[in-house]
């Protein structure tokens, strides 16, 4: 996949799956503004520091990209939060810091980028969505309700801005080896290489996925090769749905 001359925002860069896309992106010749709450040390042409709870700063993003950038085709909403707990174990801090991430602040970024893609006659959003999204797992109903809330806003958006020549997807990854999932063992006590180890046994391709295992339907996702789709929910999961 070719990118030259294409110009991108990713949030979340500096996580396992966000560093693996910006690397992959840039190395297919797009040019990267990346984003997360400290981008310092990652190689990319433009570098935009922030929390995506203020909102304030998720609005400005998409305008700020691009005119860092010079123009804005692409916009991958990939940061996000997890917590961990059924309704009853989660704290109004819980709910707020989920939704503010997860739904909040990609709703706020796709509604500043969207007009700006309008205006250049197109673009590419990919939304980072979950299998959880599609189908909840247990014991993280907050998590598990704000990807269906993504995944819903993705096909809305898709249908409604197809038309200005904007297609906007979402990938929905099971089991990832970035500091989410690892950082989650840890918390529970487990090594998490171990933990890594014995969850890929449950997976029929054998492992969980690395970041760059997302990182390329992403990259697809945006590119050109995937020009009819629009609104599109994404699984990557190595053979292993969420039941
Ligand atoms: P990660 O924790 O490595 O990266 C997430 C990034 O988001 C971090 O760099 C973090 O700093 C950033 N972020 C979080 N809150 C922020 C805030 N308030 N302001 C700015 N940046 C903020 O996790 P990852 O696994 O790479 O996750 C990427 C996406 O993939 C997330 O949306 C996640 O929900 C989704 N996902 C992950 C898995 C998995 O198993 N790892 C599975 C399905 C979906």
């Amino acid at each position: 996949m070719e990118f030259t001359g294409k110009t991108a925002l990713v949030t979340g860069a500096a996580g396992g799956i966000g560093a693996s896309l910006v690397q992959r992106l840039r190395a297919a010749g797009a040019r990267v503004a990346v984003a997360d709450r400290s981008v310092d040390g990652i190689d990319a042409e433009v570098h935009l520091p922030g929390d995506l709870l203020d909102p304030t700063y998720a609005d400005a993003l998409p305008a700020k990209a691009a005119e860092a950038l010079g123009s804005l085709d692409i916009v991958v909403n990939n940061a996000g939060v997890i917590t961990r707990g059924a309704v009853t174990a989660t704290s109004d801090d819980d709910w707020a810091l989920s939704l503010g991430v997860n739904v909040e602040a990609p709703f706020r970024i796709c509604r500043a980028a969207i007009p700006i893609m309008a205006a250049a006659g197109g673009g590419a959003i990919v939304n980072t969505a979950s299998c959880w999204g599609l189908r909840p797992g247990p014991d993280h109903a907050i998590y598990c309700m704000t990807k269906a809330a993504i995944a819903s806003l993705t096909q809305c958006m898709g249908q409604d801005h197809a038309h200005q020549g904007i297609r906007i997807n979402a990938v929905c990854p099971n089991e990832v080896n970035t500091p989410m999932l690892r950082s989650g063992f840890a918390k529970r006590g487990f090594d998490p290489d171990t933990a890594v180890a014995e969850l890929g046994k449950s997976v029929p391709l054998g492992r969980i996925a690395e970041p760059a295992d997302i990182a390329d339907v992403i990259l697809f996702l945006v590119s050109d090769a995937a020009r009819y789709m629009c609104g599109a929910l994404v699984e990557v999961n190595g053979g292993k749905p969420v039941q």
